[in-house]
């Protein structure tokens, strides 16, 4: 159901189910909708990057990776690396609209909306010089060793930069090409071969980063999330189930196969394991035939017998 995705895009939906079914009152709720906002964001950023060099080649050998995910005291991303036989380019994507500071001393990113508020963020440089640094750790484990830049893509059309980065260059998508064409190519570091043991080494090394369960990851209590089956049509919560499917009581909606994603909901939000019961529970249902019917019809790694029984799904 949810294969083929990428860490960076299980974290945007594992936020996006949390904060809808999160109790409205939950103190935590508005900081996981503005975590999905910003994983949102992050995401469209990256296509942004993807887009330009769709469009573009270079007069030299290089390499395009992107999403990486990567151990190295300790875990790191980066949404982009360029590689060439020359140099190394760590491209970070920030997908913020406004006019932005970027401030030193001590070092963060504001940036003043169209409004007038102002908003704080992690400063993309100390960003940017972790993931150098990490990755030039993670080379010499590797007995590789190459240039390595780092820049900061500003992916939103709606960016005015007022104060510039200092250690970093800050570059629209546009002008990618332009600023990897002009990096100094005089030494030769990576031959064919550097090349394709960096990219296999990088697959080796890749962390399938899963953030499953998401009330585990951000301390909620699951008895604060409002369970049911969610009706896709009118977002509301507690369809009910007839006999070759679910009907929503609200706007009426019928729906074969509803009860497969609110299971993966709980999967997603609450534990990587269910029981009857609790299928039972979350699905409101009363019959243990139909949540048995239902459970075994997706296709779960089933563990114990008879009233022990637990489902699992692999991520
Ligand atoms: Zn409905």
């Amino acid at each position: 159901m949810l294969r083929d995705m990428d860490s960076r895009e299980y974290n945007l939906i594992g936020l996006q189910m949390l904060g809808k079914r999160l109790n409205e009152t939950h103190p935590q709720k508005e900081i996981i909708i503005a975590k999905a906002k910003a994983a949102k964001a992050g995401l469209h950023g990256e296509r942004k990057i993807s887009e330009v060099f769709e469009k573009y080649t270079f007069p030299f050998e290089y390499l395009l990776v992107e999403n990486i995910g990567l151990n190295s005291n300790g875990y790191f991303q980066m949404d982009a690396i360029f590689l060439t036989p020359y140099f190394l380019v760590i491209l970070e994507s920030k997908n913020i609209n406004g006019k932005l500071f970027f401030k030193q001393n001590p070092a963060m990113l504001e940036r003043e909306t169209a409004e007038g508020k102002i908003d704080v963020f992690e400063s993309p440089e100390i960003q940017l010089s972790r993931n150098i640094y990490l990755l030039q750790e993670w080379l010499g484990k590797q007995v590789m060793t190459i240039p390595i830049h780092g820049v900061i893509v500003l992916s939103n059309p709606k960016v005015r930069v007022i104060e510039p980065p200092k250690k970093h260059s800050a570059i629209l998508p546009q002008t990618i090409p332009v600023y990897l064409r002009n990096l100094p190519r005089e030494n030769v570091y990576f031959d064919s071969g550097d090349m394709e043991k960096f990219c296999s080494q990088i697959k080796v090394g890749q962390q399938a980063y899963i953030p499953f369960p998401m009330c585990v990851r951000w301390g909620i209590n699951p008895e604060d999330l409002r369970s049911g089956v969610c009706c896709e049509n009118c977002n509301f919560h507690g369809m009910i189930k007839r006999k070759s499917g679910w009907i929503c009581p609200s706007c009426g909606h019928f729906d074969k196969f509803a009860h497969e994603k609110a299971i993966r909901d709980w999967f997603m939000l609450i534990s990587d394991t269910i029981t009857n019961k609790q299928c039972r529970t979350f699905l409101h249902l009363e019959s243990s035939e139909i949540a048995h019917r239902l459970l075994q019809s997706m296709n779960l790694i089933q563990t114990g017998t008879s009233r022990n029984r637990k489902y699992k799904w692999v991520w």
